[in-house]
């Protein structure tokens, strides 16, 4: 048996199973790593023992030590969750960033099955991606930080200045959920389908998108995340793709994330599976 933990901003996603047609999983609330870790080793004991387990956390994190790194999260700034977790439960520990945890899910068990080289992209609170090159996830001096590309923004057309507390305007600061609810004044899952929000929204992701295609060339783009829920917008971001790229290279497709919302979780027990 293997454990899995999705380690998000406001709450631990905990799973005990073998994959997605035996996993057995439960919420923890993200309060400060003395009260949430306890709690989620807690659950793992009462499951009984473990062979592996697969973290796959916000960020940034240090993934060669164990730590959640430089998050605006204080309390959990610094915090060495993998040995914390190792000396509570006497189990293996795979660590990566919730979104190369994702990426993997996607690749054992989701749309990416069968692929060599991928992108998983999630657009929610914030953006985050993670690449699987030649069957492998790419892993650099940190963690590839696909959110915080650059793209084209034209001021005429969208006077938002963008919300990244970094950088302002990089591709998660102008489309993430955060973005969209301040620039709109109403939250993403409030607009509607026909909503001049989505043609922006397509425009800014598939800007991403294209860039990431020159510098990886991936056969198939997954999107997950709060914000991707809608089937237009698929087709919208497939058709500003294309357009982007001009006809220099081939696109891969654009397709949903086909673990839904639990990627995250699955994607931590692909990680604890790959571990051990
Ligand atoms: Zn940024």
């Amino acid at each position: 048996m293997l454990g899995a933990i999705e380690a998000g901003g406001t709450k631990f996603v905990c799973g005990v199973g073998t994959g997605p047609d035996d996993l057995i999983a439960a919420t923890i609330p993200t309060v400060t790593p003395e009260i949430t870790l306890p709690a989620v080793a807690e659950f793992f004991t009462r499951h009984g023992a473990l062979e592996a387990l697969g973290i796959g956390s916000f960020g940034p994190i240090d993934r060669a030590e164990g730590l959640i790194a430089n998050t605006p999260k204080e309390a959990w700034r610094g915090c060495g969750i993998v040995a914390e977790l190792m000396s509570r439960l006497q189990v293996p520990i795979a660590f990566d960033t919730d979104v190369n945890a994702a990426a993997l899910g996607e690749a054992r068990w989701g749309a990416g099955r069968g692929l060599r080289d991928f992108v998983y992209l999630t657009v929610g609170t914030g953006i985050g991606g993670g690449a699987v090159v030649n069957g492998s996830l790419v892993h650099g001096l940190v963690h590839p930080e696909m959110g915080h590309l650059m793209v084209p923004h034209d001021r005429v057309r969208d006077p938002f200045p963008g919300c990244c507390p970094y950088h302002g305007n990089c591709l998660e600061g102008l489309a993430s959920g955060p973005a969209l609810r301040a620039r709109w004044g109403a939250p993403p899952e409030s607009l509607p389908d026909d909503h001049p929000a989505w043609e922006l929204e397509a425009h800014y992701l598939a800007s991403g998108l294209a860039s990431i295609a020159y510098v990886l060339a991936p056969q198939r783009f997954i999107l997950g995340g709060g914000v991707i829920r809608q089937e237009r917008l698929f087709s919208l971001i497939g058709g500003e793709l294309t357009r982007l790229l001009s006809g220099y290279v081939q696109p891969g497709d654009v397709v949903a994330a086909g673990l839904g919302s639990r990627a995250g979780v699955l994607g931590a027990l692909a990680l604890a599976e790959m571990g051990i």
